[in-house]
């Protein structure tokens, strides 16, 4: 009847608590490929191969020469809050590894069809393989002799969830979101090599390079092919344990549309309209009036003086001194600017 009906409360199946709470860890596509890509590094890789199938709707695969996963460990990969990177509480504080919830990858077991394959580095003889489709387990079979590392595929990423599928496909931006999220990897991981393929077509490799060279790599993620000027502008600074390394194309255009331009808290992508317009405006005497161009920025602050909000999706970060930060990128770029530039800055309004 229609009181006992509004009366009922209802526990939640396991599957659906699953999907509901997947949403949240893994909104889109590009929020997969970082929670991968953190797993990777986390694990020591020094070599990941990532391909993208239509959008990474169709296929993600990440495939490292990590320290690997045991066969009986497999499951319990995937399983919530199953993590072997905290013990205590008091680890979190402690923290040198990017994930630690171990939420990452059982979400994307209950949204997609995983297979994952790995071979640890110490028992090279102990691996295994399991496939989960939408939180069920199909298989999970020993494996030997492969080469060490891990591999996952996902497919079919949001299958069982058909109103977010809708949405992400609504979108036109999911290829950008996946590119900037990788590309931030490689701009901190110099010492790695990556290897990305989209839609088995278009493959890149970046050669692992010296800390010596990081201008080499930055200079490949965040100039276009094509530009004719392959300068980059290159800026440093300290101030209260607070220090910056930046790094700015002499290559411009007009508008800021489509420019690669990435800011790094302690090594994490973080977005700040108020540094980022500042570096612009600071740019500008140099820049050609009404032309802006590419930048990458990495600020390194004492653990305690920064806010990583470490919500899986947040990119905002707060600093207990955002003045001293906010100077201290405006100071250094200035700084360069004048040494550099003394003669030829020449008032640009008009
Ligand atoms: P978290 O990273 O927060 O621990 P995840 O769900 O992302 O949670 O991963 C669960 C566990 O699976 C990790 O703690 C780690 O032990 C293992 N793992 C995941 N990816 C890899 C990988 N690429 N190489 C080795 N181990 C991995
Ligand atoms: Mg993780």
């Amino acid at each position: 009847s229609l009181e006992e009906k509004q009366h009922k409360i209802n526990l939640l199946p396991e599957h659906l608590i699953d999907q509901i709470k997947a949403g949240e860890v893994i909104e889109r596509p590009a929020s997969l490929v970082k929670e991968l890509l953190e797993n990777s590094l986390d694990a020591n890789s020094t070599n990941i191969k990532i391909s993208i199938i239509e959008n990474g709707l169709e296929l993600i695969s990440i495939e490292d020469n990590g320290d690997g996963i045991l066969f009986e460990d497999l499951p319990y990969a995937f399983c919530r809050h199953a993590t072997s990177k905290i013990e205590r509480f008091e680890d979190i504080y402690n923290l040198y590894s990017f994930g630690f919830r171990g939420e990452a990858l059982a979400s994307m077991a209950a949204i997609s069809r995983i297979t994952c394959s790995s071979t640890p580095i110490d028992n090279p003889e102990q691996g295994g393989k399991i496939v989960i489709h939408g939180a069920k387990e199909m298989s999970h079979t020993p494996l030997a002799s492969r080469k060490q590392g891990t591999s996952i595929f996902i497919k079919d990423l949001f299958f069982n969830t058909p109103a977010r599928l809708k949405f992400i496909k609504s979108k036109t931006s999911e290829k950008n979101a996946i590119k900037r999220v990788i590309n931030a990897f490689i701009l901190t991981n110099p010492k790695v090599q990556f290897s990305v393929k989209w839609d088995d077509k278009d493959k890149n490799i970046f050669k692992p390079v010296e800390d010596t060279r990081l201008a080499d790599r930055i200079r490949e993620i965040i100039l276009p092919k094509n530009s004719p000027n392959k300068e980059l502008y290159e800026f440093e600074g300290e101030y209260e344990g607070h220090s910056v390394r930046g790094f700015a194309s002499a290559h411009t255009s007009k508008g800021n549309a489509g420019k690669s331009q990435y800011l790094f808290v302690n090594g994490r992508l973080f977005t700040d309209r108020q540094i980022h317009q500042s570096i612009l405006r600071t740019m500008e005497k140099v820049w050609p009036f009404g032309e802006t161009g590419h930048y990458c920025v990495m600020l390194n602050v004492p653990p305690t003086q920064v806010d990583v909000n470490v919500h899986p999706n947040k990119t905002q970060v707060k600093f207990f001194k955002a003045n001293i930060v906010f100077s201290l990128v405006s100071a250094s770029i200035k700084k360069f600017i004048e040494e550099n530039f003394k003669e030829e800055v020449a008032p640009q309004n008009e």
